[in-house]
């Protein structure tokens, strides 16, 4: 079998590709996506907490969210097809990065950037948080940043399918199959090799495998930075009315946020605690000892709560610095990366998804300068590091 491009991984990233791609008028050629469960059960996409901001340290996240939410707010025009508008529910919701004193001059340096980027976003003193959140403890605060347009969350499996829908709608070819290995002459990816043992040539490959991206990459010689780190998600519900609950973003690194008649909540393991792990298995110790312990400090009406359910899933994590490594590795021609987004790439699916539409047809990013993420930190062993990491 032949394509031009074939995409491998058909989940946010890869179909968000594949849209943009046979959107582009300057693209004739076939596109195939490759994916190995059509179900997306595992994926990282459906199992996201599914949350956009645009409170990010640097210029590149920053501007992939703004058009995160842009695409998001314009939906139809881009995802409609016949007249069918995919269901994505944005509700457009602030976060609330609270910071202590220690984090304060964080918080600070964040906010010259992002208004720098022009973001909507103002600084609270903890007398304007108490009157903003009667509900929310503020007693060990210093200040807090608020984001006032643009950042909320959405449905990550309505978002992917609308990607989906729209692509097939456009000629674009989705086989449930997986890839076993990429064959590497020299420069190039010459085919690649499924289960079955077909194999599928092509003169541009995209690897959009999240969590599968470094064994993928190895396959072909490459050394990918990214590992699986377990996240889990907990739902819950409370008696406690927290009128107008932004994402609260609180300074021990744990988050909560409203989700139906309830909240979602989570937060990272401890760095030692934090290895590389693919089962599902929940991290109940987490909600007991230390999760429910925090909330309530930051809301005393959350004493009283009911957990309903949990999940888990896996952050594609970058270890090098926490930020999607994308575009092709520079030993390599015709191979292009868009991985480990790090828990923050379902957000930046529509502007990568159009980066690498541009990378594919142009050989270069022409709506965003997005070269800072590329492979050369990675050989260089210079991290850019992004400060804000939830
Ligand atoms: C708990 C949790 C909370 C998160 N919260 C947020 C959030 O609030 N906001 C945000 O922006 N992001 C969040 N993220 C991150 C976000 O979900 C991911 O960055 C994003 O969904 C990555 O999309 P992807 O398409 O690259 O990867 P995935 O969604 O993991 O998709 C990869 C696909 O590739 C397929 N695949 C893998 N290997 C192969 C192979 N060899 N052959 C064929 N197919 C293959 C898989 O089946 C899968 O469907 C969260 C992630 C988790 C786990």
């Amino acid at each position: 079998m032949q394509t031009d491009v074939l995409i491998v991984g058909g989940a946010a990233i890869g179909s968000a590709a594949a849209f943009f791609l046979a959107s582009q008028p300057d693209f004739k050629g076939k596109i195939h996506v490759l994916e190995q469960d059509f179900s997306y059960e595992k994926s990282a996409t459906a199992l996201s907490a599914a949350s956009i901001r645009h409170q990010f340290s640097t210029p590149e996240n920053i501007k992939l969210s703004q058009f995160g939410s842009d695409f998001l707010q314009n939906i139809e025009h881009y995802l409609a097809v016949n007249g069918e508008v995919p269901v994505v529910n944005f509700k457009e919701r602030g976060y609330l990065f609270l910071a202590t004193p220690d984090g304060l001059s964080t918080l600070q340096s964040n906010h010259v950037i992002q208004k720098i980027e022009n973001v909507d976003v103002s600084l609270l003193t903890p007398t304007q948080l108490s009157s903003r959140y009667s509900w929310l403890n503020v007693d060990d605060l210093s200040a807090a940043s608020i984001g006032n347009r643009g950042e909320g969350w959405l449905d990550a499996y309505g978002l992917l399918q609308g990607f989906r829908r729209k692509a097939v709608s456009l000629g674009v070819n989705y086989i449930q199959a997986r890839v076993e290995k990429l064959q590497r002459s020299g420069r190039r990816i010459i085919s690649a090799e499924l289960t079955d043992g077909t194999r599928i040539s092509f003169d541009k490959v995209i690897n959009a495998t999240g969590v599968g991206a470094s064994a993928l990459a190895k396959t072909a010689q490459i050394e990918l930075p990214v590992e699986a780190r377990k996240r889990t998600i907990f739902y819950f519900t409370s008696s406690a009315t927290l009128e107008n609950c932004p994402m609260v973003i609180d300074p021990s690194g744990a988050y909560f946020r409203p989700e139906g008649e309830g909240y979602i909540c989570g937060i990272a393991p401890r760095a030692e605690d934090d290895v590389e792990c693919d089962d599902f298995m929940i991290q109940h110790h987490l909600f007991e000892e230390v999760l429910w312990p925090l909330l309530a400090a930051r809301v005393p009406g959350f004493e009283a709560l009911r957990l309903k359910s949990s999940w888990a899933g896996h952050y594609d994590m970058n270890t090098l610095d926490q930020n999607v490594i994308l575009g092709a590795h520079p030993d390599i021609d015709n191979l292009l990366f868009a991985n480990g987004f790090s828990g923050h790439g379902l957000q930046h699916s529509p502007a990568i998804g159009r980066a690498l539409s541009e990378l594919v047809t142009y050989c270069e990013f022409r709506t965003l300068e997005l070269g800072a993420l590329g492979w050369r930190r990675v050989i260089n062993n210079c991290p850019y590091l992004e400060a804000n990491i939830i």
